[in-house]
C-alpha cells in the first residue's frame, strides 16, 4: 500500500499505456488529477492534439502552481519522461513546502503497446517505441530527481502527514515500548439530549477515561463555544465548576483547564478555586494557566481585556503569586501589575505544590515563562514543531539555569479513530487508525512529550473514549 501524504504532488512517471490515467482516475478525485491529455483537449482539438502541448503545458503549470500554493493534494499526470520536467515540479514542490512523490508504472513494454493499440487515437507506434527505449534509463534515474519517495504504482491510502510512518513506529513501539501519559481534553457539550443529560453523560466519560487509562481530564476555560470548535452559542460550561463536578464522580484522574486565561479572574481568587479542587479532589488538581486570547468572551462579559504587553506581566505575576497562595502563611505579593495584601488561603493545598502547566507555545515570551516558572508546557503541532519548540525551551532553561527535566512536556491535538472520511471531520483531527495512532504517538514520545492531551473529535458518550484506550495501552 503506497501511503500518500495529504497534501502531496504526486507526479506520475511512465510511456503511454502503462496505466498513468487509469491508476489516477481510480485513486484519486477528479480534480486532484492534471492531466496533460485532458488540457490537450481543452485547449486543443483532443486529447491527441500534439500541436495543442506547448498551450496544455503552460495551463497545467499554471494550475499546479495555483493549486500547491493552496496546498491541494495534485497529480500530475503527464508522460514524466522529461527529466528536466520533473526536476521543475520537485522545485515547484520544495517552493510550496509541499511533499512530491513520484510514482512509476513499469508495465511490459507488449502491455503498453497493445493498450495503446486499443485506443480510439493511439500514439503513433513510432513515439511509442522511443518511449519504451528510454524507459529503463528514466526508471533508473527518477531516484535522482529529488522526489521524497519514488513509488511503484498500487493501491494508495491518503493520509495525514503526521501518519506517514506511523505504522513503522507502532511496530517500534511494540517491540520497545516507551512510557506516554494521556489527557481526555473535553471541548464541548454539545450532545445529543441537550443540557438535561450533560451531567450524566460527562460523569460517563470522566469515568470510562479513569477506565481506559487517561491520567488527566482537562476542559476549556471559555464562556463561549469558540471558533473552530463551534459556534458561539452552543453548550459551554464553566470549567473550574465542572473540574468540581468531575471530581465528585471520580477518583484517580487529574483534573485541569486547559488552560484558564489570566484575565478572567482575580488571581488571588482563582489561586482558591484551585486549592479547593485540590482539597476536595483528593490533590489531583493541576493549575492549566495562558496570558488568555479570546478578545470576544472580555467583551460579551464586560471584562478588561489588557494589551499583550499587560497579560503577559499579568500572567508572570500569577505564576508568582499562585504558590505564595497555597503556601503556608498570608506573605504579602506586589507584582507588576496585582497587589495582594496577604496571600491567604486555607485549607492548603494536599499537594505540596499544585503542578502550573503553562499553555501556548510563543517563543519569546510563553516558553520563557515556562522555563522560569512552568512545571508544565503544553504544545500543540507535529513532532517537527515539538521538537523545535522544545530546543527554544531547553535554551530558556539555560538561561535560568533550570533543569529542562523538571519541565513536564504535554501536547495538544485533536483526534479521530477510525476511517471517517476527512470532509467531515472539524478542522485541525487527525484521523486514522489505532496502529496509526500508536505510531503517531510514539514519534511524538521521541521528541520529548510525556503527556499527550487527546480532543476526540466525536466525544459524546462513552464510546470514543473505550477506542482511545486500545491506544493508551499500547503505552501502559
Ligand atoms: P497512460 O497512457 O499511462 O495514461 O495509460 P492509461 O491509464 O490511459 O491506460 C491505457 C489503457 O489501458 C486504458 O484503456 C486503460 O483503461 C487500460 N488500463 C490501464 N491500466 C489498467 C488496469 O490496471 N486494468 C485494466 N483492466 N485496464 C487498464
Ligand atoms: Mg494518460
Amino acid at each position: 500500500m503506497i501511503r500518500l501524504p495529504n497534501p502531496c504532488l504526486v507526479v506520475l512517471v511512465g510511456p503511454s499505456g502503462s496505466g498513468k490515467s487509469h491508476w489516477a482516475d481510480a485513486s484519486f478525485l477528479a480534480g486532484q488529477v492534471v492531466s496533460a491529455d485532458r488540457l490537450r483537449a481543452l485547449v486543443g482539438e483532443g486529447e491527441h492534439d500534439q500541436r495543442a502541448g506547448t498551450d496544455a503545458f503552460a495551463v497545467l503549470d499554471l494550475v499546479l502552481d495555483r493549486r500547491l500554493k493552496r496546498k491541494l493534494l495534485t497529480v500530475v499526470d503527464t508522460l514524466g519522461l522529461d527529466q528536466a520536467r520533473r526536476r521543475q515540479y520537485v522545485a515547484l514542490a520544495r517552493r510550496h513546502r509541499m511533499p512530491v512523490v513520484a510514482v512509476t508504472f513499469d508495465a511490459p513494454a507488449a502491455e503498453c503497446r497493445a493498450r495503446n493499440a486499443h485506443r480510439h487515437r493511439p500514439v503513433p507506434a513510432k513515439v511509442l517505441a522511443a518511449q519504451l527505449k528510454q524507459w529503463p534509463s528514466v526508471l533508473d534515474a527518477v531516484g535522482e530527481d529529488g522526489f521524497d519517495a519514488v513509488h511503484t504504482a498500487g493501491p494508495v491510502k491518503i493520509v495525514d502527514p503526521q501518519l506517514l510512518t506511523a505504522l513503522d513506529s507502532a511496530r517500534r513501539q511494540q517491540e520497545e515500548p516507551v512510557p506516554l501519559d494521556f489527557g481526555l481534553h473535553v471541548v464541548s457539550y454539545t450532545w445529543p439530549g441537550g443540557p438535561l443529560e450533560i451531567g450524566a453523560r460527562l460523569a460517563a466519560i470522566a469515568r470510562a477515561a479513569e477506565d481506559a487509562g487517561f491520567s488527566y481530564l482537562s476542559v476549556m476555560d471559555h464562556f463561549l463555544q469558540i471558533p473552530g470548535i463551534g459556534r458561539r452559542w452552543e453548550e459551554m460550561l464553566d470549567g473550574w465548576t465542572t473540574l468540581g463536578y468531575v471530581a465528585g464522580c471520580t477518583t484517580r484522574i487529574k483534573l485541569l483547564t486547559l488552560v484558564t486565561g489570566v484575565t478572567y479572574r482575580n488571581v488571588a481568587h482563582l489561586g482558591k478555586i484551585a486549592a479547593t479542587l485540590d482539597v476536595l479532589s483528593g490533590g489531583r488538581a493541576v493549575c492549566g494557566i495562558g496570558a488568555a486570547w479570546n478578545d470576544d468572551e472580555h467583551h460579551a462579559y464586560g471584562w478588561r481585556f489588557p494589551p499583550v504587553k499587560e497579560r503577559f506581566k499579568l500572567l508572570e505575576d500569577a505564576l508568582q503569586l499562585l504558590p505564595l497562595m497555597w503556601g503556608p502563611g498570608a506573605p504579602a505579593f506586589e507584582g507588576q501589575v496585582v497587589n495582594v495584601p496577604e496571600a491567604i488561603c486555607y485549607p492548603r493545598p494536599l499537594q505540596e505544590r499544585i503542578p502550573i502547566l503553562i499553555g501556548g507555545s510563543g517563543e519569546k515570551k510563553t516558553l520563557r515563562l515556562v522555563a522560569r516558572y512552568g512545571d508544565a508546557c503544553n504544545l500543540f503541532g507535529d513532532v517537527g514543531t515539538v521538537r523545535h519548540k522544545l530546543a527554544v525551551l531547553h535554551r530558556h532553561c539555560e538561561v535560568f539555569g533550570r533543569d529542562p527535566a523538571d519541565v513536564r512536556v504535554t501536547q495538544l491535538s485533536g483526534v479521530f479513530v477510525g476511517d471517517e472520511p476527512r470532509a467531515v471531520m472539524p478542522s485541525r483531527v487527525v484521523v486514522g487508525s489505532v496502529d496509526e495512532h500508536i505510531g503517531r504517538y510514539r514519534e511524538l514520545a521521541e521528541a520529548g512529550v510525556q503527556t499527550a492531551f487527546v480532543r476526540l473529535a466525536n466525544l459524546g458518550d462513552t464510546a470514543p473514549v473505550h477506542e482511545f484506550g486500545k491506544v493508551i495501552q499500547a503505552f501502559g
